[in-house]
Parts: C-alpha cells; sequence; structure tokens
C-alpha cells in the first residue's frame, strides 16, 4: 500500500473551511469572524491582511463581534525567544457563546455529537438505529431521545443547542428542509426540518449523510485547505460528495450526487431505490450481504447477519475462500468503475474515501486504484490521488454539526 491510510485528526487550532468560497461573498463582519475561527488564534493583523481590508475596518468590527460575545481577546502565540516581549493580543472565537449538535440517521445505529462554537467536542451519544423503515413519529421520538442522551453527556441543559444539523442517507432537500426519499422513511416527500425543529425546540438543517461525511472533511479534516476534492462514502449505502471552489456542491434542487444510484447496468441488480442496475446494488453492504448468505451458508438464513456476516465474509476473502473472495473482487471493480466515472466528470485535484467499510481493504486495493487508472482517458497528467479515510464513531455527526455550525453563525454576522 503505498497510500496513506488517515484517521481524522481533531484540528490542533481553528475549524472551518481555511479558504473562502468561491463566488460566494459575505459580509465583512462574518468574514472576520470565519477568518479568526479558521486560524485558531488570530491578529488584527493578520485578519486584515487575510482578507486584504484595512486595520481600521477590521478594528471596528472586532470591538462590535467582542461586545456581542462572539470573540474575545486572548494571548497570541509566544514570539520568537529571540524577540523580547509581551505575547501579541489575538482573536479567538468565543466557544461558549452557543452550542450546537449534530446527528447522523442510519439504519444500524444513530451518532450524535455536541460541539461549541471552536469546533471542540463537548460530547458523544449514540443509540441503536429504529428498527425498518420509520414514519415521521418514530423518526421525532428518536431523534428526541438521542438528543437527551447528548445533553447529558454534554452537560447542555434541555433546548440549550442553538442549533441541530441532521445527515441522513437517501435525497435530501437541504434548503427546503425536505426528504425527498430515504432508505430510512416510509413516507416520500417529509418536511423533516419542520417536524424535529418543533420537537426538539431548535432550527434543524439537514443534509444527506455522505454530504455531511463532506463537510466533515472540509470543516475538520484534510479538505480544510483543499478548493476542490470528491469524497466517496461507503456505508450501507454509496455516497458522495464534491467541493468545488471551496464550497459544498449542490444541485439545482438542493439534493447533491448521487454517485451510488447512478446506473452501471440495465436491467442489473435490485436497488434498494426500487430501480435496477445502481451502483451500490453491486457495492453497499446489502449487495455484499445478498450474496454473502448465498457463499457462506449455502443461501439459508442461519447465521450470522448484518455486520458480522460481512466481517466473516471478509475474512473468509482474505483466507482464500473462492467465493467470498470473487464477491469482493466484483465490488472492487464495481468501485473502479465508480472511481473512474467520478475522475472522468468532476476532475478533482483528490479523492477522499471514506466511511466505516474501507476496513474492507479490497474495496480500495492497489488492484482497484490500478483499474480505476485503467478506465481513465489517457490524458498524459497523473490521475487524482486517492486517500484512504477510515473514519469510525462520530465524524459523520460532526459533519451534520458543521451545518449547525454555519446556521449559528449566519444568525449572529449579519
Ligand atoms: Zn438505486
Amino acid at each position: 500500500m503505498n497510500r496513506a491510510v488517515a484517521l481524522l485528526e481533531p484540528a490542533p487550532a481553528g475549524c472551518g473551511p481555511a479558504l473562502p468560497a468561491a463566488g460566494a461573498p459575505r459580509p465583512l463582519r462574518r468574514a472576520i469572524y470565519e477568518t479568526v475561527r479558521a486560524g485558531g488564534r488570530v491578529s488584527r493583523a493578520e485578519v486584515a491582511k487575510a482578507l486584504d481590508v484595512s486595520p481600521a475596518s477590521v478594528t471596528a468590527l472586532t470591538s462590535d463581534l467582542i461586545a456581542a460575545g462572539h470573540l474575545l481577546e486572548t494571548e497570541g502565540p509566544a514570539p520568537a525567544p529571540a524577540r523580547r516581549g509581551r505575547p501579541p493580543v489575538a482573536l479567538a472565537v468565543r466557544p461558549g457563546a452557543a452550542r450546537v449538535a449534530g446527528l447522523r440517521m442510519s439504519d444500524e445505529s444513530w451518532s450524535a455529537v455536541a460541539l461549541d462554537m471552536g469546533g471542540a467536542v463537548l460530547g458523544e451519544a449514540r443509540r441503536a438505529a429504529p428498527p425498518g423503515r420509520m414514519d415521521a413519529d418514530t423518526v421525532e421520538e428518536a431523534a428526541a431521545a438521542l438528543l437527551a442522551d447528548l445533553g447529558r453527556a454534554a452537560r447542555v441543559g434541555p433546548e440549550g443547542f442553538a442549533s441541530v444539523g441532521v445527515g441522513l442517507p437517501g435525497m435530501v432537500d437541504h434548503p427546503g428542509g425536505a426528504v425527498a426519499w430515504s432508505p430510512l422513511l416510509l413516507r416520500r416527500d417529509l418536511p423533516l426540518a419542520d417536524l424535529l425543529g418543533r420537537r426538539l425546540g431548535a432550527p434543524v438543517l439537514l443534509e444527506n449523510d455522505a454530504q455531511a461525511a463532506t463537510l466533515a472533511e472540509l470543516w475538520f479534516g484534510a479538505g480544510r485547505f483543499a478548493a476542490d476534492f470528491a469524497v466517496v462514502t461507503i456505508e450501507n449505502g454509496l455516497g458522495m460528495g464534491l467541493v468545488a471552489g471551496n464550497r459544498l456542491t449542490r444541485g439545482g434542487g438542493g439534493l447533491g450526487l448521487e454517485l451510488g444510484h447512478t446506473k452501471v447496468q440495465l436491467d442489473g441488480a435490485l436497488c434498494r431505490c426500487g430501480r435496477r442496475g445502481c451502483l451500490e446494488a453491486y457495492v453497499a453492504d446489502y449487495a455484499l450481504a445478498r450474496e454473502a448468505e448465498t457463499a457462506l451458508v449455502g443461501g439459508s438464513r442461519a447465521g450470522a447477519v448484518g455486520a458480522d456476516l460481512l466481517d466473516r465474509l471478509h475474512a473468509e476473502a482474505k483466507a482464500g475462500h473462492p467465493a467470498a473472495a470473487s464477491i469482493f473482487r466484483r465490488a472492487g471493480r464495481y468501485m473502479a468503475l465508480a472511481l473512474s466515472n467520478v475522475a472522468l466528470l468532476f476532475d478533482p485535484a483528490k479523492i477522499i474515501l471514506s466511511g466505516e467499510r474501507m476496513r474492507y481493504d479490497q474495496l480500495h486495493s492497489d488492484e482497484v486504484i490500478e483499474e480505476m487508472r485503467r478506465l481513465l482517458i489517457d490524458s498524459g497528467r497523473p490521475p487524482p490521488p486517492v486517500e484512504i479515510h477510515a473514519w469510525g464513531g462520530s465524524v459523520w455527526a460532526r459533519g451534520a454539526a458543521a451545518l449547525a455550525l454555519q446556521h449559528v453563525t449566519e444568525a449572529a454576522t449579519g
């Protein structure tokens, strides 16, 4: 393996995109706040230089932000030993100005994380997912229970969260606050942001879960300093997010990019969206599990299920079980097809593969990457590098929490 396998590190200082979003002018007050947040501890002079504005205008607006309780003055980084004197005064985000929550819903477990305004994790919570497809009442009930757990873990009282971001699989209309379709939900076009907002007592922002994972990269991970990159996620489904010009791409309808439901085979395998031949019907957990049952237990339903079944399939494939190995080999070839299509369509500077299923290394082996390269047009330039982030835990929820941080920031800075 010549590609780095990295875990998402907590940002040493600051959070949020370090580069301004292209084509999205922002009020100077917000630009100042976001520059300070991205840098962690930043002097007024550095802010003025970064934004190419006069120090006087920065001084006036920072006084205003300090008075309103959004920024504070702190000690800057210590001067070099050769230089004497007191450390310079720096600005920092006031972490306790508000607290936000991020929830991630999936069909196995739900996770939640509480952040302060500086992006520090205050607490985490996790619950098993409600079984089967849910009606609106079940979603509200489960979300309220998880948020109550989170409040206890983070020592945040009832209604103490200024905003809640929610990531879930499916076609999520971010600006409209509705879920057009999700494998978790019984109903189509559910106005989930309003329903949850009333129940949880805070504004709720929705996002597709792969988009939330992409936001986690952009706010807290390898994407903070990157302008253009794609994130491909494998969990129970196959998702994708794209950052172009330092901002998350959402389609015209706010639905984002549904890589998992692009068609790779006419009249192919049945997908959980109800159509045939979708990419995820060949790569996602349920696709592998469908074949694993046949390969390992002769078609009977006895034995392991879900993640246990896949772990067993993975171990058998590693040990040379021919049918088990062929299942991963085929899934890996479809993965190569997916990655080459992403590279051809979007020309990203890099592709980040993320999600818990990255521990099945056959899905991103050197052979898979080599096959991806063979499927690309030989332009004479190197194909985009592929990085693996085998995240677990609360990272997807942190991406959802970034939505809430953004929402609170916009409200606070005009
Ligand atoms: Zn589909």
